[in-house]
């Protein structure tokens, strides 16, 4: 591996990473000896899947080759992870140095701030405008002493979207690492907006895109995501993630997946026509529904009524779950868009109580 000319932390830098025969020999030719496992697999194994008595390809290669080729990038541009939570985490421990900070928005989501404290490191946010617009300048001027920043573009919980202009000008000002979270991506490309991803073919040496299975490929369940990068960041986070992270179901169905991609799309048309369903109804109901171009939104709640209370009130009484948000010193709902069904219920939950 080359030395890097990222500013690693020195523990990174100095690291000589774990080597298994899995990440050197790839193949079913070879007859392991060598990891402990055991050599044959139970009937239920060997009946319904794949070599589960063996350990998984440490990097997924043939998903990393099937999501490269669709964006149009190299194997090596591509890491693959146990959800992008676990990117998050690898990324704050593979490029945060001792005694320096994670910079992100407010409100955002609450795993960069939980990775950032179980990592030991400082973090700090900036507010978000009120049409949850990102204000670029007071943003950077926050940036000192900072080595990690996130952005979350489609935000949760906002439900907007941060532009590339702003994106750039973020990456071309900032020496350290920008991650753009786009969890959401799949329904912003659904709108036409440009993915960060664009960026990475554009040759930007500091920038990770995630993304994930969790929502629009409608796999929460099976724990995968991946990042799209310049190699040389790939490679730090190959070299600081766990050998087998992504286990061989997981594996397999993610590049089934990959491969359906129209039901994909068809599941965020689906998701993105009952978001303006209900944003319909809800208005009529006397909410304001925020502007999303996400599987979720927020709302106010008409005059009077108190959001704790209702989120309360469906929960207790009605078994439908919410999220309650803080924001611009007031709290409000997030809803995420469910089935059919599932939003009718709430629909007429919500005529009963507001
Ligand atoms: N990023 C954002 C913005 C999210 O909202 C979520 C899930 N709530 C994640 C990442 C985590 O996704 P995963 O299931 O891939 O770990």
């Amino acid at each position: 591996m080359r030395t890097s000319s990222l500013p690693l932390p020195a523990n990174v830098k100095r690291l000589k990473p774990y080597a298994s025969a899995r990440s050197l020999l790839k193949g079913d030719e070879w007859i392991f000896m060598d990891a402990n496992e055991s050599p044959s697999a139970p009937p239920f194994f060997r009946n319904n899947c794949s070599a589960l008595n063996r350990y998984p390809d440490p990097t997924a290669d043939k998903l990393r080759d099937a999501i490269a080729a669709s964006y149009g990038v190299g194997r090596e541009n591509i890491v693959i992870g146990n959800g992008s939570d676990e990117l998050i985490d690898l990324s704050i421990r593979s490029f945060v140095r001792k005694g320096r900070r994670i910079l992100s928005v407010a409100p955002t989501y609450g795993m960069y701030r939980v990775s950032a404290e179980t990592n030991g490191a400082a973090y700090g946010t900036v507010p978000l405008g009120k049409n949850g617009d990102i204000k670029i300048r007071s943003f950077l001027r926050r940036t000192k002493n900072a080595d990690l920043l996130f952005l979350c573009s489609p935000n949760n919980p906002t439900g907007t979207v941060i532009g590339l202009p702003a994106v750039k000008r973020v990456l071309d000002a900032f020496p350290g690492i920008v991650v753009v979270d786009e969890a959401y991506g799949e329904f912003a490309d659904a709108s036409n907006i440009p993915s960060a991803i664009t960026l990475v073919h554009e040759g930007k040496k500091n920038l990770i895109v995630l993304r994930t299975f969790s929502k629009a490929f409608a796999a929460a369940g099976i724990r995968l995501g991946y990042g799209i990068a310049a190699q040389e960041i790939i490679e730090t986070l190959l070299k600081m993630k766990s050998p087998y992270n992504v286990n061989s179901l997981t594996q397999e169905i993610g590049l089934r997946l990959w491969g359906d991609s129209d039901r994909m799309r068809c599941n965020v048309r689906t998701l993105v026509a009952e978001r303006e369903r209900l944003m319909r109804a809800l208005g009529k109901l006397g909410c304001r529904a925020y502007p999303s171009v996400t599987n979720f939104f927020l709302i106010d709640l008409p005059k009077g009524n108190d959001a704790e209370e209702t989120y309360m009130n469906l929960r207790n009484n009605n078994g439908i779950v919410l999220r309650l948000i803080e924001w611009q010193n007031k709290k409000m709902l997030r809803i995420t868009v469910g089935t059919r069904r599932e939003n009718d219920l709430l629909l007429s939950a919500l005529t009963t109580l507001l």
